[in-house]
């Protein structure tokens, strides 16, 4: 029998748990979150920007619409102004029906007009009409919004027409006012006389919604209180410079209604990007246990029946008889080997003797505790080390594993196959090293097979 020292003792092999995924996870979980974070602080800068100039252009829109709209009532005021009929219908002779129908009713019905009145050179009201009726005297009270700058303006030019625009407060009512001198249609018109045309109309809260719908300003309005925003409010100042009417609108962010579009999308993606990242990694690390797992068993275990292989049993063995030594308690060692294994293997192939094998070394590590250490120490022999266990106990169960083995027949194709096995028995000495305890093992096996087999034998001292 060879079983000749090994220097499986020396030989520790040590396989960790790898944690490596983990190390790649946990900065990569950073530096998604990181990335995450500066795409927003980003996206959030360049938005308020966005944001910022879509304020800017909304508030000078509200500026160029109040602009148009004064040229629009300016343009409507040229009509009637510079068209001699009317001239001689407003100022030579006043006549009420044209006038009704011209500037009068006409207008307060179709243009929404407040105001309209055509006044003589020399300064007196010739026909004035409010909200559509006929009124008289009320020329002072326009007066008194501050229109007469405007009117030594008109009158400097009475040859083209140059309407003047202005906001007015009348009654305390603001309206948008055009004004301009009745304007010779041709040379030798008696229009250029410095009589002048006048229309206004109310800035209504009506008046500012369609501006709003017009020029597409949202939401724009007469403010009911003051606006914090400077962006957000222009405010209208009539001719006796009051500030007579604030307008506001509702604050537009077209960046920031997009990145609602486009952040929620993004972030749902990078969340993505960090469970498939996650998922990748566990399956990483998942597969290297298993193949560290799998080398780990390549190491430690007998291919053929899955037991300890001899290398791990000096390992274990070394452990064992530390623990022993430290605690002062017993322990014993059985060395097993079949009977005639040759013979089986000659009759019925090597096929059949690798089955046996495994059939044996199921038989003894099923009739075995759980701290029980049982490994394949050679060809057909079986090295089993019993922990607080003395002689006698290990020699019960020495005995029992040699029944159990004898009783269990393999059925090999159409053969019943038994074997047996010899076993040395022995008991731990403290100090001693694993081989001497082996040798002794070993001579007590030789003992029971020369004594006839199938028979277990204790080491004599
Ligand atoms: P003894 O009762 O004296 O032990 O007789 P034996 O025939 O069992 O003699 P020995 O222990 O010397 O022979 C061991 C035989 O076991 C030799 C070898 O062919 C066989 N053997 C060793 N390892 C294996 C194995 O892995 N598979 C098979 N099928 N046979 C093996
Ligand atoms: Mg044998
Ligand atoms: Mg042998």
């Amino acid at each position: 029998m060879n079983r000749s020292e090994n220097s499986a003792d020396n030989f520790p092999v040590r396989y960790q748990e790898s944690d490596s995924g983990r190390r790649i996870f946990v900065p990569l979980l950073l530096v998604l979150c990181i990335s995450l974070s500066s795409y927003f602080y980003i996206f959030q800068f360049a938005t308020e920007n966005i944001d910022n100039q879509a304020q800017l252009e909304m508030k000078s829109r509200v500026e160029v619409a109040l602009n148009i709209e004064s040229r629009r009532l300016g343009d409507l005021l040229t009509e009637y102004a510079f068209w001699d009929v009317s001239h001689l219908n407003l100022i030579q002779k006043p006549d009420s029906k044209w006038a009704d129908e011209n500037i009068g009713s006409y207008m307060a019905d179709n243009l929404s007009m407040a105001l309209s009145i055509a006044v003589r050179g020399d300064d007196k009201e010739s026909i004035a009409y409010r909200n559509g009726k006929e009124v008289k005297g009320v020329l002072p009270k326009i007066r008194q919004a501050g229109i007469d700058p405007l009117i030594a303006l008109i009158r400097k030019n009475t040859r083209q027409p140059d309407p003047q625009n202005a906001f007015i407060t009348v009654d305390g009512q603001l309206m948008l006012l055009a004004v301009d001198t009745f304007t010779p249609e041709f040379e030798d018109s008696p229009a250029a006389d410095g009589s002048y045309l006048l229309i206004a109309r109310s800035v209504t809260p009506d008046y500012i919604a369609s501006i709003g719908d017009l020029y597409k300003i949202p939401n724009l309005r007469i403010a009911r209180g003051p606006i914090s925003d400077a962006n957000l409010f222009h405010t209208i100042t009539d001719l006796n410079k009051n500030a007579a009417v604030t307008l506001t609108w509702d604050e537009r962010s077209p960046a920031t209604a997009i990145s609602y579009q486009v952040a929620m999308p993004l972030t749902g993606i990078f969340l993505l990007m960090v469970l498939i990242s996650a998922w990748i990694i566990r399956m990483d690390i998942y597969r290297r246990q298993q193949q560290e797992k799998i080398l780990r068993d390549l190491a430690t275990h007998d291919p053929l029946t899955g037991i300890y292989n001899r290398r791990q049993f000096f390992q274990l063995a070394h452990q064992e008889l530390g623990r022993t030594n430290r605690e002062q308690s017993a322990m014993s060692l059985l060395i097993l080997d079949i009977d005639h294994f040759k013979q089986i293997n000659d009759q019925f192939g090597h096929l059949a003797g690798d089955q046996l094998l495994i059939n044996t070394a199921t038989v003894l590590s099923a009739g075995l505790r759980e701290f029980d250490i049982i490994a394949r120490y050679g060809g057909e022999e079986f090295v089993i080390l019993l922990p607080n266990t003395n002689l006698n106990q290990a020699n019960e169960i020495a005995e029992r594993l040699r029944e159990q083995v004898e009783e269990t027949a393999l059925q090999f194709e159409n053969d019943s196959l038994n074997v047996t096995i010899s076993i040395g028995i022995t008991t731990y000495r403290f100090h001693e090293e694993t081989r001497e305890l082996l040798a002794r093992a070993d001579h007590a096996l030789y003992a029971a097979k020369h004594a006839g087999r199938n028979r277990c034998r204790v080491a004599s001292a």
